[in-house]
């Protein structure tokens, strides 16, 4: 812990690069990313290219993708070569819809990401001691205080967001500049996307992540809670 909070003094300000090159260094093939191919996750993708192009990559694929975010995640791991791991939930959506009735987005959200996204991501990082999430302060009030590293006790492992303290206006800037292809549902009003039972279209002044279980009360999956 007091290795965190030298870390987070230490590299507060610190472009994404630096922190993405110094965690490499640190823990090796003990850290993974992971990413839903939104944008702050290509921007550290491509920051990557060239710090470890070897880098584990781990997607959560719940079966409920946009047929948008399935092409993106295509394009990317066949233009980078990508060491990338689709993550999937022990169920089908159809045995859990047998094991839970169906649509159970509808009616118990929280435990329909708790299957198909928490737990999933909680087996998939057990060999690593550290990850890297695209997290930014700025993408809703919840996120506001999150610092470039904590201790993440759901997963026992270092959790690190460089992208902390970008805004959503450096990472376009990044990805235009730099002819990054993105999903194309951003073009139409998606800010933030995840699963398509779940995301909707945000309109001019709404938070980035408005869309995201709009409606329910609902503002993250559980992976970020507390982060
Ligand atoms: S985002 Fe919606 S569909 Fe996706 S896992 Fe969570 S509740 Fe289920």
């Amino acid at each position: 812990m007091e290795e965190l909070v030298r870390l987070n003094r230490e590299f507060e300000g610190a472009e994404p690069e630096t922190i993405l090159r110094w965690a490499v260094e640190r823990y090796g093939d003990r850290l993974a990313m992971v990413t839903s191919f939104q944008p702050s996750g290509l921007v550290m993708l491509h920051m990557l290219r060239e710090i470890a192009p070897e880098l584990a990559i781990l997607t959560l694929d719940t079966g409920l993708l946009f047929p948008e975010t399935e092409a993106l995640i295509d394009c990317w791991a066949g233009m980078y070569h990508l060491n990338l791991t689709r993550v999937t939930p022990t169920q089908t959506l159809t045995e859990q819809a047998d094991a839970h009735g169906a649509a159970l987005w509808e009616r118990d959200p929280d435990q329909c990401c708790h299957l198909r996204k928490t737990i999933p991501l909680g087996d998939a990082l057990r060999p690593f001691e550290a990850w890297i999430t695209g997290v930014r302060r700025d993408q809703s009030t919840s996120r506001r205080e999150t610092p470039l590293f904590r201790w993440d006790s759901k997963y026992d492992t270092v959790k690190i967001a460089p992208m902390a303290g970008w805004t959503e206006s450096q990472v376009w800037t990044y990805i235009h500049a730099h002819h990054l292809p993105y999903n194309t549902l951003h073009d139409q009003g998606y800010t933030s996307i995840g699963c398509f039972p779940c995301t909707r279209a945000v309109a001019p002044g709404e938070d980035i992540r408005a869309g995201r279980w709009s409606g329910i009360g609902k503002t993250e999956c559980g992976i970020h809670q507390n982060g």
